[in-house]
């Protein structure tokens, strides 16, 4: 469903992304882990082109991401038909960014409404649908400041889920909140995994990556170092760097 091809990506001198590959079938949940700076959040940005690679492509559902092919040459596609592709790409970040002034209901309906141009009575009705998926049924007419930060992020992850997307990308998002908030968020994200959706996880929750991972990814200084199953990376890294990683966050 997935395919990351060889992605570089430089900063200036820096060279964040070295030539990263990796595929994510479809019901996987991939995680990737790594420490700050290693390029994760530059990685999972740029599958939905929110950052242009300097080289490679990624795929998503056989589509290119952000290009088409001319004369077996890359053209990036024009504005719209990036949202067109991005709007098929779920993204829930560390910080929420819901609509303060929106209701509840009105921050997961407005991509419905304005972006895939479903009725407001039916985008409603969806909406209320994946609000009780995230246990928030009883919260539509609230606004984000009235919730706790788990709850925003419970919305945010309906408004991303509320597209019925081909992948949902979280970027850490559990580390912005305290931690008695971490769990509730974390359980809907395992309902969701076990519901068969496709996501791909930066986070540092090994317990998540054990429980629900079909694919765990070090990354470190914009490499993949090691990949494959929770229990083989977790449990016994190859890697000296994935050891040495594992044994600061457990
Ligand atoms: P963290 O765990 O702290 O979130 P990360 O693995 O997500 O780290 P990235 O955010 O991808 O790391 O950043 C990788 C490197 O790229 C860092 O050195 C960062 O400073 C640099 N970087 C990221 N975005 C930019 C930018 N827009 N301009 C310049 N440098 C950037
Ligand atoms: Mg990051």
């Amino acid at each position: 469903l997935v395919e990351i091809h060889d992605v570089h990506k430089s900063f200036g001198a820096v060279d964040v992304l070295k030539g990263v590959s990796m595929t994510v079938d479809k019901g996987d949940v991939t995680v990737i882990l790594g420490p700050s700076g290693s390029g994760k959040s530059t990685l999972l940005r740029g599958i939905n082109h929110l950052e242009r690679f300097d080289r490679g492509y990624t795929k998503v559902d056989g589509e290119l991401i952000g290009y088409r092919r001319h004369r077996g040459r890359l053209h990036e596609l024009r504005p719209r038909e990036i949202l067109r592709q991005r709007a098929n790409i779920g993204f829930v970040f560390q910080g929420f960014n819901l609509f303060q002034n929106l209701t509840i209901l009105d921050n997961v309906t407005e991509a419905l409404v304005s972006v895939h141009g479903v009725s407001r009575s039916r985008a409603e009705e969806r909406a209320r649908e994946v609000l009780a998926v995230v246990g928030l049924a009883d919260k539509e007419f609230a606004h984000p400041r009235q919730l706790s930060g788990g709850q925003q992020q419970r919305v945010a992850i309906a408004r991303a889920l509320a597209v019925d997307p081909a992948l949902i990308l979280f970027d850490e998002p559990t580390s912005a909140l305290d931690p008695e908030l971490v769990g509730d968020v974390l359980q809907v994200m395992k309902d969701l995994a076990r519901a068969g959706t496709t996501m791909i996880v930066v986070t540092h929750e090994i317990g998540f990556a054990r429980e629900v991972a079909t694919n765990v990814v070090f990354m470190d200084d914009g490499e993949v170092v090691e990949s494959g199953p929770p229990d083989q990376v977790l449990s016994n890294p190859r890697e000296p760097r994935t050891a040495d990683f594992l044994s600061k966050v457990l």
